[in-house]
């Protein structure tokens, strides 16, 4: 049996991702900002809500919840740290969730910065990292400092290369342009920005990415890389002691980008 991770899409640019299973009737969503797409997707395809996972308390993730537990009165899982008044289930780092029904388990881990009680969903195969990593780029810092979010990023950067990134946002063009700011010779970025165009003129979204083409390509992974160091010590105007400064210098210079 192999899994299915649809994407619905909501507002400009968010993904909701639903979760189901090849022949089985259930279904997970994470992050619902918007209630009306998922009732629809859900009743185009049949399947029935067994639960939903928030990733951290922002409206554009969390604000559909209220109404989708009207039509399915279900466990919400999410953040212990942040704050959601609908969460069922809190979750704290390493915590596992179990959902026989879909053959899958997840384990929430803390990755502070964006929120402060930011979390991801993840097992050896798929990763729901919420606005904290993106496909080639990473969450803006609201609420954590930047050696927090670097923190984070850097364990999402340690799961398994092949782990499917599956983040809130379909960002990844603009997030490329930044990267290439950053690191124009760099081939694999080169090679991402194409087929990237191709998904986006074809109206196909590029997530999910996996960790294996984020390290090679995303900016905020690669701190510890030569040119990386380099532009972001041109950028800055001096050199930068270590990868967070590094990393510090790369967020502040793709806000203002
Ligand atoms: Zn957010
Ligand atoms: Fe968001």
């Amino acid at each position: 049996m192999s899994f299915k991770i649809l994407p619905i899409s909501a507002f400009k640019d968010n993904y909701i991702w639903l979760i189901t299973i090849e022949g089985k009737k259930n279904g997970i969503v994470v992050d619902p900002g918007d209630a009306t797409p998922v009732l629809n997707a859900l009743k185009t395809k049949q399947i029935t809500l067994s639960a939903i996972l928030l990733t951290h308390h922002h409206g554009d993730h969390t604000d559909g919840v209220k109404e989708l537990l009207k039509h399915y009165p279900v466990p919400v899982y999410g953040p212990a740290h942040d704050n959601i008044p609908t969460v069922t289930h809190l979750l704290n780092d390493n915590d596992q969730i179990n959902f026989p029904e879909l053959n899958l388990s997840l384990r929430a881990i803390d990755i502070p910065g964006h929120t402060r009680g930011h979390i991801a969903l993840a097992n050896d195969e798929m990763l729901f990292c919420g606005d904290t990593l993106f496909t080639g780029g990473c969450g803006r810092l609201f609420e954590g400092t930047a050696e927090q979010l670097f923190t984070s990023l850097n364990k999402l950067a340690a799961l398994p290369d092949n782990t499917a990134v599956y983040c809130g946002h379909e960002y990844t063009q603009n997030n490329l342009r930044f990267a290439h700011a950053v690191e124009p010779n760099n081939v694999d970025l080169q090679q991402r920005m194409i087929t990237t165009k191709e998904l986006r003129d074809a109206n196909l979204p590029t997530v999910p990415s996996t960790i294996l083409l984020e390290k090679k390509t995303n900016p905020f992974l690669r701190c510890h890389v030569p040119a990386v160091i380099k532009a972001a010590e041109q950028y800055a105007g001096h050199p930068l002691k270590d990868a967070v400064s590094v990393f510090a210098c790369l967020r502040r210079w793709k806000d203002s980008f």
